[in-house]
């Protein structure tokens, strides 16, 4: 075993890992990276297909966030932001604050979401955004509280809307929280609180407070969806009458008629990633932030990993779409809420934020929020929380070069591309009998492995479904971690069309090792409808390679 690898066995504890498993194994010890490709210990060279647990951008050792962390080093690397101001935590808060303030013009490039609802093509959000916030008092954002992770952010969220609530409703108040079914904030005791992870909830549960859960939209394996399984995304044939909004307004209504309004709605847009890369059909992420604020709570955006151009430039990417974003980058917006035009009273952001160099989070808020933390001194008002690291100099100049890159012509006509590449690499994987459903928000996709797609029969979690497609994949030099039964891909933005042709051919290969002695291979999975006619030319390669037959 290589050196490095026994000291990581002798010391290191790794996270979310049943370390008798990974002391089995001999553990891949990452020594270098660049762009999307990661080098080990001992030469061998992988892809990174999950963005290293979904943080990194622009690929590593991007030579403009090393350049700029190095230019950062040579004048000092982290002061404490209690006491003192620095330039960069300063800058960088007003360009995230810019970044998430509305869109500065309307743009017309297709219908609004709301009029496509339902259409089978409208698989995400609308094109690009609208973002009235005029009728909400106290929007936009900006103000900025950093921390230094995506618990964090959350914690810092939490905190404020807990005691922005009494405040303003008085101290006898009890402020409350709705979140989806499913949703993972992370792992510090207030996210845990807010997340519905029943593994989680049971075992951390006598320390965690109570908050309540609500059903999320997850049409794959929706109890109101009447369709039969197809070969395509759920979301686009799904029949329904959206009980999924009616879900969430039906448990508001409940919370007001008890007299205490939820104090806020907390949700990840477009994608809960952590519960399963599960999407939101198109408006319901409208449709249930308007019910919230109607009902007087304040909403909560986690986008931590939604944020900085993970959900992609535009909802479908064609030759119009392509063109329009060279011609107009700065339409594109880097956040989810902010390309859907959702206005929000907390938005948290970490992961991305650096480009993936460096743990740094930050949770923005509006002016509304501020002031109810102003007062004398001796009122005691003070938002009392802060880290050690909070504002770091050396995250800060990174986050800066980063935001440069995500805004730049090249880095939006390069996102654009690589979301339709992805798409069109994973339509191979619907010929797999394993495959059950494939969902892409942007640059972001899971693929649902299933007993078999025409039942939608979930393998057991103790089976390792998705944990033996990853290492299978490893074994082909693609790295990624699965999320329960559910395949993660979501590569750093530079990746090229050949690497990402690389990922999807070692998913299909790792799925088709993976199951082939235990599961029947279908030799009958043709695609009907729209989707066989996209998909012709692939089944037709398929067919001669004798992955499928006719
Ligand atoms: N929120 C979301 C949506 C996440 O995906 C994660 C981490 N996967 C977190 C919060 C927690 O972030 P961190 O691991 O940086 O604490």
């Amino acid at each position: 075993m290589h050196p490095l690898a026994k000291l990581d066995h002798a010391h290191v504890w790794h996270p979310f890992t049943q370390m008798r498993d990974w002391l089995k194994r001999q553990p891949i010890v990452i020594t270098s990276g660049k762009g999307t490709v990661l080098r080990d210990a001992n030469g061998r060279e992988y892809l990174d297909a999950n963005s290293s647990i979904w943080t990194n951008l622009h690929g590593h050792q991007h030579p403009k966030i090393n350049a700029a962390i190095t230019r950062q080093l040579k004048k000092i690397s982290h002061s404490s932001a209690l006491g003192l101001a620095n330039e960069p935590a300063g800058v960088l808060a007003e360009r995230l604050v810019q970044a998430a303030s509305p869109a500065p013009a309307k743009a017309k490039v297709g219908k609004r979401e709301s009029e496509k609802v339902g259409s089978r093509t409208d698989v995400s959000n609308s094109h690009l955004p609208t973002s009235p916030t005029a009728h909400f008092p106290g929007l936009p954002l900006s103000k900025v509280f950093y921390s230094d992770n995506g618990s964090t952010a959350l914690e810092v969220a939490l905190k404020l809307s807990y005691e922005f609530t009494r405040r303003t409703r008085g101290p006898k108040s009890k402020p409350r929280f709705l979140s989806l079914a499913g949703a993972y904030h992370g792992d510090t005791i207030g996210a845990v609180s807010l997340g519905h992870v029943d593994l989680f909830h049971r075992i951390w549960s006598k320390l965690l407070f109570k908050t309540d859960r609500v059903m999320a939209p997850y049409c794959y394996r929706c109890p109101f969806n009447r369709a039969k399984p197809e070969r395509e995304d759920a979301r686009t044939y799904r029949k329904c009458n959206w009980e999924c909004v009616g879900k969430v307004g039906q448990a508001l209504t409940k919370q007001k008629k008890r007299g205490e309004p939820y104090a806020a709605f907390v949700f990840e847009p477009l994608m809960q990633g952590a519960a399963g890369m599960i999407p939101q059909p198109s408006d319901w992420l409208r449709q249930t932030t308007d019910l919230a604020r109607a009902h007087g709570a304040l909403l909560i955006a986690d986008e931590v990993m939604t944020g900085f151009g993970r959900t992609g430039v535009t909802c479908h990417v064609d030759d119009t779409a392509l063109a329009h974003v060279r011609k107009h980058p700065e339409r594109v917006r880097a956040f989810a809420t902010t390309r859907v035009g959702v206005p929000v009273d907390f938005l948290c952001l970490a992961k991305g934020l650096t480009g993936g160099y460096l743990p740094m989070a930050a949770t923005l808020t509006t002016q509304r929020v501020f002031d109810a933390f102003l007062g004398e001194y001796e009122e005691f008002k003070t938002f009392f929380h802060g880290h050690s690291y909070t504002g770091n100099q050396l995250g800060a100049a990174a986050a800066l070069a980063s935001l440069d890159l995500l805004q730049s012509r090249a880095s939006v006509v390069a996102r654009t591309r690589l979301q339709r590449t992805l798409h069109d690499e994973l339509q191979s994987l619907w010929a797999l009998p394993n495959v059950g459903d494939i969902r892409q928000v942007g640059l972001v996709a899971g693929v649902e492995l299933v007993r078999d797609w025409r039942t939608r029969e979930p393998f057991a979690l103790r089976e390792r479904a998705g944990i033996r497609v990853c290492e299978a994949m490893a074994r082909r030099g693609v790295l990624t971690r699965p999320v329960g039964n559910v395949i993660v891909l979501m590569p750093p933005y530079c990746t090229t069309p050949t690497q990402m042709s690389r990922i999807a051919t070692a998913l299909r290969e790792a799925i088709e090792e993976s199951f082939s002695h235990s599961e029947r291979r279908d030799t009958a999975v043709i695609p009907t409808g729209a989707a066989a006619r996209r998909l012709n030319p692939e089944i037709s390669r398929l067919k001669n390679t004798g992955i499928i037959s006719s």
